[in-house]
């Protein structure tokens, strides 16, 4: 068999790829290493260890050698499940892992996209996704009652939603609550569980992306309330900045369990003034790998003639030293309008400016990782995210196909699983459904702005 015909399958057993959302742009070529890590086999869940010690026993991680064990069960399981199966993946994941996914009709997208799957495609009943826990939850909160959703690996976190779990914010917010009461709204960035959604939902607010930060905060603000902005203090302090609320409007928590421990009675006579003058309070997490960026880093790139773009997740003084800061879709918006000869230094996870770095160079532009300065040390991937493998997706397809997947793998709304130990809390079915109706209310109300504003 040549190199060419392994990577391929036949088509009609693979769904359609929707082609309204991007390809990554990584091609599978013959050799390439597809595996970015090999994890502990200590690390998976005990209905996986099978797949994956078959996995860690194949002689190498080349498409050549992966893809036919690969085929060998997940061939199987499309064709099982046919039109009524999707398989799903956020950008940030490690390229050959997206790529893999593509290969086997599944959807790449960004978190708002990810999010609508569900609910825009009635059609689908079993939706596995390979990304972060809340974006399972958030797909499982807006879902049909018929529609199932499974993630491959339900340890994986996100340290920004980490350190803004619901036990850490509630304390705050209830403080809050009782001293502004109705004048108070939650905006919640994606990245929350589902829990903090539905506490924006209660409060009249909505949910954003990156991509729809602006609009939402532009609503925000003409609530004329005050806005309580969960978990990510750059893009809620970036986002403010846009719609004009100043750093002197602007007061900022501790984010954790430090959060959780600083009553409002510990405050000041000053900074309790500042709160009360203060439109926008954030709570003070952040994505450790959006942190690694600096503005030595960004002048350092134009120095060498390159246009910088950031996400809005980096700091504000790193946003306002770039030429642009916008979400993966901005980012990767302008990465297809670059021309050859073009220099572009991105600054956001790793693996995406990876892909883009293989994008681009079909097209004779070049990007650079803002981060991989020279002596400055490199950009992070997200970390979480890639705790979904091949050997995670070959299991969780094999074992729905066998009706024997993983109880803990499939996510509803309101699950909260630890990340260490893997135990899942689970709402009774009441409570979910109260919980899942004010988390979607938040959440529509951000795709009804976000579809206004393309109008
Ligand atoms: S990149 Fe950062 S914010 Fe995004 S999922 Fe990973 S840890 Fe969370």
């Amino acid at each position: 068999m040549t190199s060419s015909s392994l990577v391929q399958i036949k088509k009609s057993r693979v769904l359609e790829v929707d082609r309204s959302m991007h390809s990554s742009g990584i091609t599978l070529t013959p050799g390439m290493n597809i595996c970015q890590t090999d994890l502990p086999l200590d690390w998976y869940q005990e209905e996986f260890k099978p797949y994956v010690q078959e996995y860690l026993s194949l002689p190498d991680r080349t498409p050549e050698t992966v893809l036919p064990w690969m085929d060998r069960y997940i061939v199987p399981a499309l064709d099982y499940f046919g039109p009524k199966l999707m398989l799903l993946a956020h950008y940030y994941m490690g390229g050959e892992i997206v790529k893999l996914v593509e290969r086997y009709g599944g959807r790449i997208a960004d978190s708002y996209e990810l999010a609508l799957q569900a609910e825009r495609r009635p059609e689908v009943e079993v939706f596995v996704e390979s990304a972060v826990h809340f974006m399972a939850e958030t797909i499982a909160i807006l879902k049909h009652p018929h529609q199932q959703v499974w993630i491959t690996n339900p340890k994986s976190g996100c340290t920004m939603e980490a350190l803004a779990k619901e036990d850490m914010v509630l304390p705050l917010f209830d403080e809050l609550h009782e001293r502004y009461g109705d004048d108070l709204m939650v905006i919640c960035y994606m990245n929350t569980s589902g829990r903090l959604k539905a506490l924006a939902g209660r409060t009249g607010g909505a949910i954003c992306t990156s991509s729809n930060a602006y609009t939402i905060m532009q609503w925000a603000v003409a609530q004329n309330k005050k806005i309580f902005f969960v978990p990510d203090q750059h893009l809620g302090r970036n986002s403010g900045r846009k719609v004009g609320i100043g750093d002197d409007e602007t007061f900022l928590f501790p984010g954790g369990w430090e959060g959780a421990r600083r009553p409002l009675s510990a405050l000041s006579g000053a900074e309790r003034d500042r709160l009360d003058r203060s439109r926008l309070l954030l709570w003070g997490s952040y994505c450790g790998v959006h942190m690694v960026f600096t503005t030595t880093q960004v002048e350092h790139w134009r120095r060498q003639g390159f246009r910088v773009l950031v996400h809005p997740e980096c700091t504000v003084d790193v946003v306002d030293a770039a030429d642009g800061a916008g979400s993966t879709k901005y980012l990767w918006d302008a990465l297809q309008q670059a021309k050859p000869g073009d220099k572009l230094a991105i600054g956001t996870e790793g693996h995406f400016v990876k892909n883009a770095i293989a994008y681009a160079k079909d097209k004779g532009v070049i990007v650079v990782n803002v981060a991989d300065v020279p002596g400055a040390g490199l950009g992070c991937g997200c970390a979480t995210m890639s705790r979904n493998d091949p050997p995670h997706l070959v299991a969780m397809l094999d074992l729905l196909r066998q009706g024997r997947a993983p109880a803990l793998n499939r996510v509803e709304a309101g699950d909260v699983v630890d990340e260490d130990t893997g135990h899942r809390e689970r709402l009774d079915a009441a409570s979910r459904a109260v919980l899942a109706a004010e988390a979607r209310a938040a959440l529509e109300r951000m795709i009804a702005l976000t579809e206004a504003a393309k109008r």
